[in-house]
């Protein structure tokens, strides 16, 4: 395997837009995982962001901050601490990152429904330089070689983050959040969806190894003590 070690943005992007087949890199608790070490990988290290500041009402999180040191800011709404810290090994929260979370959308992804329901904003660096997008366009689309550096969430808002596993290290069976009246759920293996208090009705579920279809939206329509 080979490892690139860009020292710019613009030579990260360049040496994925040559090789496409390369994955980005910042905590490598993914790519670097038993299954993982399949592909070459791009360092993304020493050019993306690895500090949480606050600037014009808004926390901003650097890509590379660690899911510990997002859970233990002061700074990040109550929340995303608590999505964040749901990764459940102090190992691995030390090691893994915000950006290497968002860029993962996963549908049994620690920070996915927080992020949405937060209305979090992404800085991106596109090739041509730096840009915003809000992650719910980040989920529904998205270039491979983008590049997240950052990751801007109002400060003072108030939400609710819920997960529900089969056990504490286990992936999640189903988790939901909301912010100010939005509601994102998120279910194994491939439920994301957002809007209001019911947008669950719209999702599509699937039978996995963690549960059955009927499960999962049976926890969604309960979660928020609404209507089953
Ligand atoms: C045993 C085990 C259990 C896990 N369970 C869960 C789970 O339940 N929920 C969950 O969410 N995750 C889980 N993970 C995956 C992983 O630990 C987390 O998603 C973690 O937050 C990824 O962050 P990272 O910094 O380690 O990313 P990396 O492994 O470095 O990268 C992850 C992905 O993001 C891309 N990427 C990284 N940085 C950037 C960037 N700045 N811009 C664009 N793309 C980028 C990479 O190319 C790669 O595709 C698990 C991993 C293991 C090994």
């Amino acid at each position: 395997m080979t490892v690139h070690r860009p020292s710019s943005l613009s030579e990260a992007y360049a040496v994925k837009k040559a090789h496409p087949e390369c994955s980005y890199l910042l905590g490598g608790t993914s790519v670097l995982a038993i299954g993982g070490g399949e592909t070459d990988l791009i360092d993304l290290n020493r050019v993306v962001p690895s500090s949480i500041s606050e600037k014009d009402g808004a926390v901003i999180i650097g890509g590379g901050v660690k899911l510990e040191d997002v859970s233990s800011s002061d700074a990040v709404p109550a929340f995303i601490r608590e999505a964040a810290a749901s990764c459940p090994s102090l190992q691995q929260r030390n090691m893994a990152t915000i950006g290497g979370n968002a860029a993962s959308c996963r549908a049994d992804g620690y920070m996915t429904a927080a992020l949405l329901a937060a209305d979090a904003i992404l800085s991106v660096y596109d090739g041509d330089g730096e840009r915003t997008v809000s992650y719910r366009d980040y989920v529904s689309s998205h270039e491979s070689d983008w590049i997240i550096m950052s990751i801007s969430i109002r400060t003072g808002i108030e939400g609710v983050m819920k997960r529900v596993s089969r056990a504490s290290h286990m992936h999640a069976v189903v988790t939901a959040s909301s912010c100010g009246g939005c509601y994102a759920y998120t279910a194994s293996p491939s439920t994301i969806v957002w809007g209001g208090k019911d947008a669950y009705r719209n999702a599509e579920y699937s039978d996995d190894l963690l549960g059955s279809a009927d499960y999962k939206r049976y926890l969604h329509s309960v979660i928020f003590g609404g209507e089953k």
